[in-house]
């Protein structure tokens, strides 16, 4: 008797995997996908069927007869259909769907289920399901994050020893990887009398140029037993052919391969067997326990499996852009055949690194578009014709051209998802206003959102100068505003009085609710969670977003974390900014800083004294910088009145000093880098920075342009103790430069790209292969042939090897 529902199970889950598989006609151990559901479908089911189920039942055998001649989208529509009519057979006959139980009985007419998941050669499978791979060895190989075979191919070599380069022994060089083959002379084989664990082969070995003596060290007392050791010279007998693969040292005899790995070969033209001679040779980052030559075995043995891997990647865009085939580029990425083609393997999967990420952002960006097509802003203009009329200067040709791009996104009929970048003091805000008055003319509301009250304070004041010639009103909210005022504010929201609300992330608070929310404004923001995001976006239906970044980021990066954005950029500060002369002192040149401070002091000017701070030692760098506010002020600044910011002075103290050191009842402010981010005080001319080797590049340009905000010349020094050359050279590139991305683009160079936004959840996806820095081509390659693909099909169904990809990848992540 045939259990009814292991019949059903049966056939979905080869239905399942031939979907998963991408429609490859799997090949399972008996039979090939086609002949099963061909065989199976040749058969009435073991239920009561109608005339017309019968009919179509039958069916499905001629159709699955000529399923391998299918093309992948037929092959995909025929099954869509097995599977709808099968549950439909399902609910009329209800037939319970559940996996039976494992120790049924085999029966005759039917196929074992199994015999479809044991594929021969299955990416998917269980390491444990390797035969050479121990049980205690999958713990092992799990603990480096190892389960499938995919995995394990996927496992890239960190570094590589070429030994594909063959010489005759008068041309070996010290230093060289090499590999050799020549005569035995003489062997050798005796236990160190020094060290009685040590038991060393000697060899003498010469070809038609000369001889070289090599030595195999064993270590251990099995290796000490003398019939064992007699048994390995009778290997090594005079005229013996072996083949030697090592590094070429120079010991007291000469030049030598060190412990030499070694095979014996029959004749000259034998060809070499070992995976550890005359080849160049992956070596992998392992862990205790597994070591290189056991994993370059297993992953021979898997390779195999390589060979059914079907390329998602089109054959045509691989030949254009010369992308060697998925299947050859693992095989080459391991065990390259030469450099060349290792050079090739290595291409292949960068862009694959990078050619997933870009689809899913594109994929993703295209959807949302076609998805969130609710606000279309139709504004008469007079706002911002107002606006430009108030502006006490003119824009720059970079603002008009960022303003026009977000406002066609605006009057689009699609959601904008746009990040405006702009070196710190381009104008971001103005532009931001540009936006705001669009929305707000057309009847819809406005959020801005700032990372700290100081800088909500700030856009605010700035913002309600314009706002109250323009007739109109915009709140303040943070974390200080008073409870009646508040209230007061949550009330003209929900009655849609309130056109703008400022605000640090008190904005998302639950009891805010808006009456129509059209555009959200962020800014800096990087420094927001996505969680955060969300909850402000989800006060609106789908709104507009405009995010705003001082940090500018090297287009690589942008690309690779931003890539479901659009991205406007301001690329040039305002005329009559001039440059701000930055020099880097070392700890006794001090006082020259000191002297231009009293000078710029005398002038009327201001000054910041920055101290680094860093969470791991908060502690202490507030004590320095306590510390260093009282020397400087009783010591070296005893005429001037100094203020003090750090971290733990509470919001609304923290806006009184910056107040008053606006209103230049401070002349100096010593702080810590609370400072950084977008503080605007255009009368403030010096920025000293003290332990500068301790900031990266791009925090030290943010902080750098807290001065030079008005047409007084500024200065920034860069203080250091440290003497490297390194960082001496690092802090060079301030002196030279004041072009924010191309000094972020020296810091994703000399740090990395984590360290770039100063924030420690960057987003970031890891690489196997990829660098920003050094595969600049075959991102934008990548992102070009994204582009065309999305294009052609968002939703990848004419792909569906891709999209299989992308999705499995996507979970990976
Ligand atoms: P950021 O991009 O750092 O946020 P802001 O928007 O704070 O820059 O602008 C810095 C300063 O430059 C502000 O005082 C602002 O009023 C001024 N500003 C902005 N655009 C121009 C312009 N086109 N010409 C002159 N000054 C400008
Ligand atoms: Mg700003």
């Amino acid at each position: 008797m045939i259990s009814k529902s292991s019949y059903w199970v049966c056939l979905d889950k080869a239905l399942s995997i031939e979907v998963e598989r991408g429609f490859i006609n799997t090949q399972g151990e008996q039979y090939q996908f086609s002949e099963y559901l061909c065989l199976n479908f040749g058969e009435l089911p073991p239920i009561k069927t109608s005339n017309n189920q019968r009919q179509r039942w039958l069916k499905f055998a001629s159709q699955y007869a000529i399923y391998p001649k299918l093309t992948l989208s037929q092959r995909r529509q025929l099954i869509v259909q097995t599977r709808q009519f099968l549950h439909n057979l399902k609910q009329d006959f209800k037939i319970p769907v559940k996996h039976p139980h494992p120790k049924q009985p085999k029966t005759s007419n039917l196929i074992d289920i199994k015999s479809i998941l044991r594929y021969e050669l299955n990416l998917e499978q269980h390491l444990s399901t390797v035969k050479e791979i121990s049980f205690r060895k999958i713990g092992l190989l799990q603990k480096i994050g190892l389960d499938t075979v995919r995995d394990l191919l996927f496992y890239y070599p960190r570094d590589y020893i070429n030994y594909a380069r063959q010489v005759t022994i008068s041309n070996i060089k010290e230093g060289e990887t090499v590999t050799i083959v020549g005569r035995v002379k003489k062997c050798n084989f005796f236990t160190s009398s020094k060290n009685k664990k040590l038991s060393i082969l000697e060899l003498v070995l010469q070809d038609h140029t000369g001889e070289i003596r090599l030595n195999r060290f064993f270590s251990g007392n099995r290796f000490t037993n003398k019939g064992w050791q007699e048994k390995q010279k009778k290997n090594y007998i005079r005229s013996t052919i072996i083949a030697v693969s090592g590094l070429v040292k120079q010991n007291r005899y000469g030049l030598t391969l060190d412990n030499p790995e070694m095979e014996i070969l029959d004749n000259f033209n034998t060809s070499i067997e070992s995976l550890n001679i005359a080849r160049i040779l992956p070596v992998y980052s392992l862990t205790e326990g597994i070591d290189n030559s056991f994993f370059r075995k297993i992953i021979i043995i898997n390779l195999k499996s390589a060979q059914t891997i079907l390329d998602p990647l089109p054959i045509s865009l691989k030949s254009k852009y010369d992308l060697m085939d998925l299947k050859d580029a693992l095989i080459n990425i391991h065990f390259p055949k030469s450099l060349d083609f290792l050079e090739r393997a290595r291409r292949r999967l960068i862009f694959d690194d990078f050619f997933y990420l870009q689809l899913g952002f594109l994929k993703r960006r295209q959807e949302r578009k076609r998805l969130q097509n609710i606000n279309s802003f139709t504004p008469n203009k007079y706002l911002t014709h107002q606006f430009n009329k108030v502006l006490p200067f003119q824009l720059t040709k970079s603002q008009k051209r960022v303003i026009n791009e977000i406002i066609k996104d605006l009057e689009s009929l699609q959601s904008m998802n746009r990040l405006l970048q702009g070196d710190v003091g381009s104008g971001k805000t103005i532009v931001a206003i540009f936006a705001i008055l669009t929305v707000v003319e057309s009847g819809y509301q406005v959020a801005l959102m700032a990372p700290t009250e100081v800088l909500a304070e700030q856009h605010y004041k700035k913002i309600i100068l314009y706002f109250n010639q323009l007739c109109l009103s915009a709140e303040l909210l943070t974390g200080s505003t008073k409870k009646s005022k508040r209230h007061e504010i949550y009330r003209q929201l929900i009655t849609g009085e309130l056109p703008l609300l400022v605000g640090t992330h008190a904005l998302i608070q639950e009891q805010i609710k808006f009456k129509k929310l059209g555009l959200v404004v962020i800014d800096e923001q990087h420094k927001f969670g996505v969680e955060q995001r969300n909850k402000l976006l989800n006060k609106g239906k789908y709104p507009h977003v405009l995010s705003m970044t001082a940090t500018p980021i090297p287009r690589t990066l942008a690309l690779t974390l931003h890539g479901d954005l659009d991205i406007s950029q301001i690329d040039e500060l305002p005329p009559e900014r001039k440059a701000i002369e930055t020099k880097v002192l070392i700890g006794s040149q001090k006082q020259r800083a000191y002297d231009l401070i009293k000078k710029e002091v005398s002038q009327g000017r201001q000054a910041y004294i920055v101290f680094p701070m860093i969470e791991e030692s908060e502690k202490l760098d507030i004590k320095a910088a306590i510390e260093e506010h009282k020397k400087l002020s009783e010591e070296i600044f005893p005429i001037f009145n100094i203020g003090l910011l750090h971290g733990r002075i509470n919001p609304l103290e923290k806006n009184k000093v910056l107040n008053d050191f606006r209103e230049n009842r401070y002349q100096i402010m010593v702080s810590t880098t609370v400072i950084e981010v977008g503080v605007d005080i255009p009368n403030a001319t010096v920025m000293l920075i003290e332990n500068a080797e301790r900031f990266g590049l791009s925090q030290l340009h943010q902080l750098r342009g807290r001065v030079g905000r008005s047409s007084f010349k500024s200065y920034c020094f860069l203080i250091t103790s440290s003497k490297t050359p390194n960082i001496l050279q690092k802090l060079g590139v301030l002196e030279q430069s004041q072009d924010g991305f191309f000094i972020s683009e020296m810091d994703l160079k000399l740090r990395g790209p984590g360290t770039i936004l100063g924030t420690r959840q960057s987003g970031l996806p890891d690489f196997a292969l990829a660098s920003l820095t050094d595969n600049k081509e075959i991102l934008e390659l990548s992102k070009l042939i994204a582009e065309r693909i999305i294009l052609s099909d968002v939703k990848l169904n004419s792909f569906p090897l891709l999209k299989g990809e992308l999705e499995y990848r996507s979970i990976r992540l």
